[in-house]
């Protein structure tokens, strides 16, 4: 099994993609089928710079 990584570049922070979701992102990893029928996982990294929030966090 192979697994994609989907990081943000540039982040405040490096993201470990040497492992299957084992990064302090806490990583999203869903399962993806590839043309050959083999199924991978995209491991998608979420960005710590707020790029990706669009809703505030009360407090
Ligand atoms: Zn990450």
């Amino acid at each position: 099994m192979s697994s994609v990584h989907v990081a943000p570049v540039g982040d405040l922070i490096e993201h470990d993609t040497s492992g299957e979701n084992d990064c302090v992102c806490g990583p999203s990893s869903r399962p993806v089928k590839g043309d050959d029928g083999s199924v991978g996982w995209v491991v998608t990294h979420a960005s710590l710079d707020g790029r990706e929030l669009t809703e505030g966090e009360s407090g």
